[in-house]
């Protein structure tokens, strides 16, 4: 773009912002706003609100500190959207939560948002997890938290056929294929 261009601009400057620009300023007033309020341009992660409101405990969760609702669930809007917090975490970190599938904790701590606590299920399994508090979760679900993190990086390098894989770690060969393409576990 040439000096003459940029100086005629008449959008925000932020890519893909085609408001038009506030009075005297090189963004548009929304932009502007963002700035002065938060410091920069783009808004923030799924990944990022949850941190920033969240603390590690000794067990290993990580309680979402904001608003909880009368189950201990953390609360919160997110791009727009009212969110559980353990539900944003989920989709935001391990994979998208298929439609009528909730997602439970192993860890037994319904304001923990710790990824590796989490575990996709029925809603009978949600039942059951509520009901059998501290035993075991009945394996009928496709959730691949269950695996460890080392066992889901030998997954990441294992040469094999998916289903022979997806036999030896118990878990379905849909979950070996989204670990192969990083669509869940993707901070590993
Ligand atoms: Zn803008
Ligand atoms: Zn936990």
């Amino acid at each position: 773009m040439k000096m003459s261009e940029k100086l005629k601009a008449k959008s925000c400057l932020v890519i893909d912002c085609s408001k038009p620009l506030k009075r005297g300023d090189r963004y548009c007033s929304m932009h502007r706003a963002r700035l002065t309020r938060t410091g920069r341009l783009d808004k923030k992660s799924a990944p990022e609100v949850l941190a920033a409101r969240s603390t590690f405990t000794e067990n290993g969760c990580i309680e979402y500190n904001g608003f909880r609702n009368a189950l201990g669930y953390g609360r919160l809007r997110f791009a727009g959207e009212k969110h559980l917090a353990h539900r944003l975490a989920f989709a935001a970190l391990v994979a998208p939560i298929p439609e009528g599938l909730f997602v439970c904790h192993y860890c037994d701590n319904p304001a923990c948002i710790n990824p590796s606590h989490l575990f996709l299920g029925t809603h009978q399994d949600n039942i059951d997890d509520m009901k059998n508090k501290g035993r075991g979760i009945k394996g009928t679900m496709v959730h691949t938290s269950k695996l460890t993190p080392e066992q889901v990086l030998l997954i990441r390098v294992d040469p094999r056929h998916y289903p022979l894989i997806a036999r030896e770690y118990g878990v379905t060969g849909t979950s070996v294929r989204s670990i192969k393409e990083r669509r869940s576990w993707q901070w590993l």
